[in-house]
């Protein structure tokens, strides 16, 4: 490995509103395009016939199913959720109203982009970017939702704690990550009251409760790029942040992508591919929905994150989570090389039941481990009524019973819908 020659260097504010500019430079070999490799009109064509669909509807079945797994395999982790989900649920009422809300002040009409911008450092979100809201991210069951007139998009970062991040899988880095939900949600309530004090209006998306696929609108905006592990990797705090999203009618200038070298560093450094336990991070990438990404593998991982408080690896041993984004591409140009790969302080993870993972070894699962229920629990339920009634016969009887199982397993799915899954991820109804 050898020094890499400098293409170009990209500026970013400091973590803190009170810390200087950083400069990352990006070595010239790691040159590809600014955000992420896309195709518009494919974007435009699979947001129209297939619309995205959030996880605790489109596999609500695995979300009902991993309430049982965990309560066996991590009984302190399904209490904590449990905890986590009474603290949130005032949170997303709260959200739920922010589209309903009105300004409080007259707009002057002017643009109010780096008032706001300073507002939201001053607050303590690490990162504030701006674009446009591109309606294609928006999941189908939350089209309803999204205020139409409220065209831009204010998109904000919250670091999770870095130490206990350190220890994932683990019951303190799920502490850590709700805790960064209720961080949000006091930051944001106090965002929105200066949004309205300008003059203009704030719907507000996450914790939890999300209008759709986040990271496409954070890269846009220039806050990061998306790596293998499928996360937003952030200039500070790579993949620890947790991102939330106010779309807002004031005036903006939006934010234009960057390329931070993260798109063909991931291609040499795959220290996530090579350590997820499941075996859930594809190494090649795919064109999947108009953008090049590397697929992960939701039936591989989803099994993982249920028993494993989350789970969590591929964000743990990022070298950009784990040593800033700055860092690790000095050390990729002064020695053409990944900072930390190879090493147990990056690579080397615990789990409960298996113990300590060197580099090099990986956990076993017999193939039952990856049974799981798929698609949305209703039409499981639906799928059971119509075998029954097809192994009957005229007993009117048993088939008003089995009808009446049928409405009651029904009701039962689609209530259990609306719960969050796991620690607040997602939210169905
Ligand atoms: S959460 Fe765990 S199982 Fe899922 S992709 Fe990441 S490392 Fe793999
Ligand atoms: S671990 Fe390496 S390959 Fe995976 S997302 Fe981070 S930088 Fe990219």
């Amino acid at each position: 490995m050898a020094r890499r020659r400098v293409g170009y260097q990209v500026t970013r504010p400091g973590r803190r509103v009170e810390d200087p500019p950083v400069e990352i430079p990006v070595a010239a070999d790691l040159k590809s395009v600014p955000g992420t490799p896309t195709r518009d009109n494919e974007i435009t064509y699979y947001a129209r016939e297939y619309p995205l669909e959030s996880v605790a509807v489109e596999h609500s079945a695995s979300s009902l199913w991993a309430l049982d797994i965990r309560e066996e395999a991590a009984p302190e982790t399904a209490e904590l959720y449990r905890q986590h989900q009474e603290e949130i649920e005032p949170v997303v009422e709260w959200l739920k109203s922010t589209g309903d809300m009105e300004p409080t002040a007259e707009p002057s009409g002017k643009d109010v982009t780096e008032l706001i911008r300073a507002r939201a450092r001053e607050l303590g979100y690490g990162e504030a970017g701006f674009t446009n809201f591109d309606r294609r991210y928006v999941y189908k069951s939350k089209r309803q939702y999204a205020r139409g007139d409220l065209r831009n998009a204010v998109c904000l970062a919250v670091e999770q704690d870095y130490v206990a991040t350190q220890t994932l899988p683990s019951i303190e880095a799920e502490s850590a990550h709700g805790a960064a939900h209720l961080e949000q949600a006091k930051m944001a309530k106090e965002l929105v009251a200066y949004i309205h004090s300008l003059g203009y209006r704030a719907q507000v998306w996450g914790p939890t409760w999300h209008f759709g696929a986040m990271i496409p609108l954070f890269v846009k905006a220039g806050l990061g790029q998306l790596g293998i592990n499928g996360q937003l990797l952030s200039p500070h705090f790579g993949s620890r942040a947790r991102l939330q999203v106010i779309t807002t009618n004031a005036t903006l200038t939006h934010d234009r992508p960057v390329d931070y070298g993260v798109t063909k560093f991931c291609e040499l450094c795959q220290v996530c591919f090579m350590r997820c336990p499941g075996r859930a991070i594809n190494q090649n990438k795919i064109w999947y929905r108009g953008v090049e990404k590397s697929k992960l593998d939701f039936r591989r991982c989803r099994p993982v994150m249920t028993r494993y408080s989350g789970c969590g690896v591929c964000m743990k041993v990022c070298p950009i989570q784990r040593y800033g984004m700055p860092q690790v591409m000095k050390h990729y140009i002064e020695t053409g090389g990944i900072l930390g790969k190879g090493t147990e302080n990056l690579e080397g993870y615990t789990l409960p039941d298996k113990g300590y993972f060197r580099v090099g070894r990986l956990p076993k699962f017999d193939s039952e481990f990856f049974d799981m229920p798929l698609g949305k629990s209703e039409d499981l339920v639906m799928d059971e009524y119509r075998e029954r009634i097809q192994d009957m016969n005229g007993d009117s009887e048993a088939r008003e019973m089995v009808w009446a199982e049928f409405r009651e397993k029904l009701d039962k799915a689609l209530e259990k819908r609306s719960l969050p899954v796991d620690m607040g991820m997602d939210l169905g109804g």
